[in-house]
């Protein structure tokens, strides 16, 4: 019997008023892992009531009862950690091994978020007036939505949810219909350690219907959203229309720098993981490598023995690094990239095809894919494949490697492979990116590190770290005279 999810919205978990449901399909067999709801304009809507109505009364309880909440919740989360790994490989298809560290990451963010219920730090300072106080102080924003891709279905859920919740924020929270089940299974963990009916609601379905009605919806005041370019930037046109704020966390086109003087077989290492790792399908795969003149032909050689040795297939079987691509329209955009490539000059080394033998032909396998000779103006070079996919390019020097790894319309992750620390320091300077990896590949954020980028790849802010609660936070200044008299600002300065 397949599961199916219900969605949850002011303390209870119902059906769509569409009466549907969409099925969430494993990638790497075909088979349906679960159901889930439709969800539609109006189930959007009973949520943001719920969501409203709930707002004051959370927001005037306490935040360090709201972190205990998540305390609890992240011990849940380790005592199912395994189930839900193996859940995420299902529905995702990124390997065992990658999708306990994804579930490791939810947990850990939860937990470090929990701990800013004893802080949510404001700032005290002081006032060019004598007898006169000033600080400023942490308010939640209100109602918030929440729209997460597919690739990240636990870890990106909740890097948002944890800190909006312990800020003092009702939800409404649409997980990707690509991989829904893991996004579910955070809010029931949630529902389990107490967080109140109607503070976090959640509503499945595709973005044309329920996530256009959260983007739409005048009762949200706040948008955040992870995914495409595409996508963010049509959120952003119409979040501003109803001046709601926005958060945009997009994609990127990462490269990783090698050096003459790098450690190569550090580098190929670091190369084979940004690349293949997640079949290519995270925001920070290492799309590009760009490689100094001298060494490229050894590089080149080193990583292809490489590529050819990994092992791809279902990510539960042992020893797999790539699993699947996650649907067939993204497989059809990435063998597109793929002939693009080849059209344009560009040397296809290894790889270009879909695999189709015993183990593959029921998934949406891609071989990993080697490109040499790509020039910076080339398709493949500028545009986000988000598949196992890689090109190599030469550069003449330093700074004609820096100068190609800033030339795209993206700015997420950036790596430099080199045993020189004035270049490793010069290149933190010059990188264009949000995220800079000096010796280790363009993957591997830690939850207590500001994520985010620049350029086409985010609207500003960052999510986790420090910066985690600012995007979900207002900011209110406040002035307390204690003179007894009249004092005007600007006026009365002695
Ligand atoms: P996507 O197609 O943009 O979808 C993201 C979410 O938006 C999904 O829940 C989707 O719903 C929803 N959506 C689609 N159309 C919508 C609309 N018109 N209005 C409102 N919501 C809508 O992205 P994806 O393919 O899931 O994810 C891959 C992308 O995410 C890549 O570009 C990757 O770089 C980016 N990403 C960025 C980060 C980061 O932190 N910078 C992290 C991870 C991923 P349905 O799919 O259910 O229809
Ligand atoms: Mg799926």
């Amino acid at each position: 019997m397949v599961k199916t999810y219900l969605n949850y919205i002011n303390g209870k978990w119902t059906r769509s008023s569409s009466r549907k449901t969409l099925n969430n399909i494993n990638p790497a067999t075909g088979e349906i892992v679960c159901k889930c709801q439709a969800g539609n304009a109006k189930d959007v809507d009973f949520a943001v009531k719920a969501a409203r109505d709930k707002f004051k009364k959370w927001k005037s309880f306490p935040p360090p009862m709201r972190g205990e909440i998540l305390f609890k919740a992240a011990r849940i989360l380790e005592e199912r950690k395994e189930k839900l790994a193996k859940l995420l490989t299902k529905e995702n298809g990124k390997n065992l091994e990658e999708a306990r560290g994804e579930v490791q990451e939810a947990i850990d963010i939860t937990k470090y978020i929990a701990g800013e219920g004893r802080r949510l730090l404001g700032e005290t300072t002081t006032s060019e007036l004598p007898d006169k106080f000033a600080m400023f102080v942490r308010e939640p924003i209100g109602v918030v939505g929440m729209i997460t891709p597919w690739n990240f279905p636990i870890g990106i859920p909740a890097w948002k949810i944890p800190p909006a919740l312990v800020a003092g924020n009702t939800i409404v929270f649409k997980p990707s219909s690509d991989a829904p089940a893991l996004g579910i299974e955070l809010v029931k963990v949630l529902e389990e350690a107490g967080i109140p009916k109607g503070v976090l609601n959640l509503v499945t379905g595709s973005g044309s219907s329920a996530g256009e009605a959260i983007t739409r919806h005048k009762g949200i005041d706040h948008l955040s959203f992870t995914g495409s370019t595409d996508v963010g930037t049509h959120i952003y046109v119409e979040g501003a229309k109803k001046l709601s704020s926005v958060e945009l966390e997009m994609g990127g086109k990462n490269p990783e720098i090698v050096l003459a003087d790098a450690n190569l077989d550090l580098a190929v290492d670091g190369a084979v993981w940004g690349a293949f790792g997640t079949a290519g399908q995270r925001c920070t795969a290492t799309s590009r490598i760009i490689v100094e003149k001298s060494v490229l032909k050894k590089f080149t050689a080193k990583f292809l023995k490489r590529v050819k040795n990994i092992k791809v297939g279902n990510g539960l079987k042992k020893g797999v690094l790539t699993g699947p691509v996650i649907n067939a329209g993204q497989m059809t955009k990435i063998l597109g990239y793929i002939d693009r490539g080849e059209k344009e000059g560009a040397k296809l080394l290894i790889g270009g095809k879909r695999m189709t033998g015993k183990e593959h032909k029921k998934g949406f396998f891609i071989a990993p894919t080697v490109f040499a000779d790509v020039k910076p103006g080339m398709t493949i070079a500028q545009e986000e494949i988000f598949g196992p996919v890689v090109c190599i390019m030469e550069a003449k020097n330093f700074d004609d490697a820096v100068r190609i790894a800033n030339s795209v319309n993206y700015g997420l992750s950036w790596s430099i492979y080199t045993r020189d620390v004035n270049k490793a320091l010069k290149a933190m300077r010059l990188a264009e990116s949000g995220l800079v990896y000096i010796n280790a590949p363009t993957i591997g954020a830690e939850v207590h590190l500001p994520f985010g980028g620049v350029k086409g790849t985010g609207s500003g802010g960052r999510e986790a770290g420090t910066e985690a609660i600012k995007e979900f936070t207002e900011i209110k200044s406040v002035f307390i005279d204690y003179s007894g008299r009249l004092q005007r600002a600007q006026i009365d300065i002695k």
